[in-house]
Parts: structure tokens; C-alpha cells; sequence
């Protein structure tokens, strides 16, 4: 199946030609000619499956319909509005607005919080026809009034259990509240719990249910590996990894933003390029360190839970959990962002014997048993002195 056996006109074709796809992955076949068709869709997919360009595409292509020329801010309603758990999430959805919609003549704003609002609401007067916004910020232009939402058409929660992790639900209910009844609405999520449930019930209509990948299932193409180690001892481990196993573009979780920065730094000194991100940093710290990853300007990007949530890095060929995640769920969140597409991932986890019962959940899980291998040297014996002992040439 092709892109243009899906419906999609010329000016999309040639965006998603310009993207070097040449084949829609399995959420876009079955959203695209759904959402063209009008119909509110419930969307089970997990980033990396491609959802991004399941609702941009066909969201592009309605609104292109009725596109205005005219240069009148006022004749440039908002008409589709996508909301997104992070600010992280919101420009990459915008960076795929701006992509896919590059030959089309309509406008999109990006719109999120710890950033000056002047010029959004600057960009919000000229006139945009797609908003990509986290739920505070939006409210933030709600309550100053420039941003008018009463003439929207469509409108995308995407991850919406994220949404609901964050707290982000009352906010959301307060933004459905200000749009028109009439108008068409799409809803992802990774996984389908009792409260998001609800929460369709109240947005959607009729949706057509599209799952890509059942419930907490995780890549087949991942390899998973567990080392035991003693948590005294986990970062030198990370830093003998890193410089042993080659690896290169390897992204850390942590759970607390203190260790955050503390990893990085250990790194660095060891002389390995890395850098961190965490909620206590601004978003020009966040952005720069991401696009030097990205760049591979550093080899090590260290991240909490929340900063990391929606990252999209096209091909991360390893994850590091330094710790196990409490959530189960998290830890399916993590590693999905590596052997994205096919392409062969691998997911490392650091444990600790006090880790045990969260490695057996996370085991129950995925439904598999994890391979344990430990590292020569960092067993359950290894403290700080002997690997320096160890470490020390022989005179
Ligand atoms: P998403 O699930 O939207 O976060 O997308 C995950 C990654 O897949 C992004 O890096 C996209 O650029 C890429 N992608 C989206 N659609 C396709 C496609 N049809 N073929 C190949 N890659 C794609």
C-alpha cells in the first residue's frame, strides 16, 4: 500500500516524499482514510508507531479544503488544535505541522509554558489555522483572551494517558469546554485505562477504535539485558559500559533530577560527552541539549521520566535504565524508544539487588524473562575501592 492509495492529495504526497517514507506504517493505513472520512478515532499506538503523521496528515488535508489566502489575521481562525502532555511533544508535533503541511498555505503556532508568552501571542495575532499546545499554557492565552478557540474543527489529545499521569485532565476538561460541540475529535493513547476511558466517553463521538500495538506489548526487535550491580557502583559500570561496549547515542533514565545532572557530570569527568535533561531545566537548556544528541555533538543524554516522555530520536540503537522505573509501564514507555521501525534496539538495565521485585514486575509484564549478565569486575562484591584498586596500573 502507498501513501496516495490512501487518499492523500498531491501537496501531502510530496511533503511525505520529502520525508523519504515511501510506505504507511499500520496506524496511518487504517487513520488516515478514517479521519478523512470524518469520523472521531480512538487511537491505541505508542510513539514511534507513526501516529504523528496518522492525524497530521489527514488534519492537513481537511483543513486545506477550505484554506484562506487572504492576509487578514481575522479570516485565519484557529481550526484544528492538537494538545500534547510536553512541551518536548508539542514542537514535534509542530515540527511535523510545518513539514507535512509545507505546500499548503496554512499556518501553525506552537504554544508552550517557561517560555515568554509575548511572542506567541505575537504569532497568535497574525492569524494560525493549527495550534500545537500543552493544556497550562493554552489556558494561560484562554484567560488573557488571545487565543480565540470557538471556531475549531478538530481537535487531537495525543498521549492521553500521559496526559493523565501529569495531572493535565481537569485542564483538559476546561479547554473541551470551550470548543464547539460540532467538530471532529481524535484521542491516543498507549494504553486504555478506566479514566481515559471516561474520558473518550465525554470527548468523542462514535469513535472508530484503531489499535496498532495490543496493550503493554513491547517491541520485538528490542533485545533486553539486565546486569546486576551493586548500586554503589552503577556509574562506574555505566561509564565501563559506555567505553567497552561501544555504544554510541545512548539514552539514561534516572528517577530523580538530582541524579540527573550528578550522572552527567560523573560522565564528563570519566570523558565520555553527555549532558542532561530534567524538569528543573529551561527549555533552551532541554532543546540545546536534545539537538546535540541528536546531532551526535554528545554521546550520552541523561533524562528523568518526564523530560523524556514524547522524545522522538529516529533510531536510538540503545536505552540505559540506571534504575528500574517503579511503574511497570514506564519501563515499556522507555525502551520504546529504541528498535523503533524494525530496526534492531537494545535496552540495558542496570539492577540492584534491592531492584528485584520491580525487575519481576516489569517481567510480568512484557511477558519475558530477562537475560542476566554480570559484568566482569562489578558483581555483587564491587564497591568503589576495588574497582579503583582494579583500575590502578600495576607499578
Ligand atoms: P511517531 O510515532 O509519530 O512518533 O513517529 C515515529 C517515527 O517514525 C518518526 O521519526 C517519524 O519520522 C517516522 N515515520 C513516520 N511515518 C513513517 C513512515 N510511513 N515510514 C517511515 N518512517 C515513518
Amino acid at each position: 500500500m502507498s501513501f496516495a492509495d490512501l487518499g492523500l492529495i498531491p501537496e501531502l504526497l510530496r511533503a511525505v516524499d520529502d520525508s523519504g517514507y515511501t510506505e504507511p506504517t499500520p496506524i496511518q493505513q487504517q487513520a488516515i482514510p478514517v479521519v478523512l472520512a470524518g469520523q472521531d478515532v480512538m487511537g491505541g499506538a505508542q510513539t514511534g508507531t507513526g501516529k504523528t503523521a496518522s492525524f497530521t496528515l489527514p488534519l492537513l488535508q481537511k483543513l486545506s479544503r477550505w484554506a484562506n489566502t487572504s492576509a487578514s489575521p481575522a479570516r485565519h481562525p484557529v481550526r484544528a488544535l492538537i494538545l500534547t502532555p510536553t512541551r518536548e511533544l508539542a514542537m514535534q508535533v509542530y515540527e511535523s505541522v510545518q513539514s507535512y503541511g509545507k505546500h499548503l498555505p496554512l499556518r501553525a503556532s506552537c504554544i508552550y509554558g517557561g517560555v515568554d508568552m509575548n511572542p506567541q501571542i505575537a504569532e497568535l495575532r497574525t492569524g494560525v489555522e493549527v495550534v500545537v499546545a500543552t493544556p497550562g499554557r493554552l489556558l494561560d492565552h484562554v484567560q488573557q483572551r488571545t487565543i480565540n478557540l470557538g471556531q475549531v474543527e478538530i481537535l487531537v489529545l495525543d498521549e492521553a494517558d500521559r496526559m493523565l499521569d501529569m495531572g493535565f485532565i481537569p485542564d483538559i476538561r476546561r479547554i473541551l469546554a470551550l470548543l464547539p460541540a460540532q467538530r471532529q475529535s481524535l484521542l491516543f493513547s498507549a494504553t486504555f485505562s478506566e479514566e481515559i476511558k471516561k474520558l473518550a466517553d465525554t470527548m468523542l463521538r462514535s469513535p472508530q477504535l484503531i489499535e496498532v500495538a495490543r496493550r503493554n506489548t513491547v517491541s520485538e526487535t528490542i533485545k533486553h539485558m539486565v546486569h546486576p550491580v551493586p548500586t554503589a557502583v552503577k556509574r562506574e559500570l555505566l561509564a565501563h559500559l559506555l567505553t567497552n561496549e561501544n555504544l554510541n547515542q545512548v539514552l539514561v533514565f534516572v528517577s530523580t533530577k538530582f541524579g540527573c545532572s550528578r550522572l552527567a557530570r560523573h560522565l564528563e569527568r570519566e570523558g565520555l560527552t553527555a549532558d542532561a535533561i530534567h524538569g528543573d531545566k529551561n527549555q533552551q537548556q532541554r532543546t540545546e541539549a536534545l539537538e546535540k544528541f541528536k546531532n551526535g555533538d554528545i554521546r550520552v543524554l541523561v533524562a528523568t521520566d518526564v523530560a523524556a516522555r514524547g522524545l522522538d530520536i529516529d533510531d536510538l540503537p540503545c536505552v540505559v535504565n540506571f534504575e528500574l522505573p517503579p511503574n511497570p509501564e514506564d519501563y515499556v514507555h522507555r525502551i520504546g524508544r529504541t528498535g523503533r521501525a524494525g530496526k534492531q534496539g537494545y535496552a540495558i538495565s542496570l539492577v540492584a539487588p534491592e531492584e528485584s521485585q520491580r525487575l519481576g514486575a516489569i517481567e510480568r509484564m512484557i511477558k519475558l524473562k530477562i537475560t542476566q549478565e554480570v559484568v566482569p569486575g562489578f558483581g555483587t562484591d564491587a564497591t568503589p575501592e576495588t574497582l579503583r584498586r582494579n583500575r590502578r596500573p600495576p607499578r
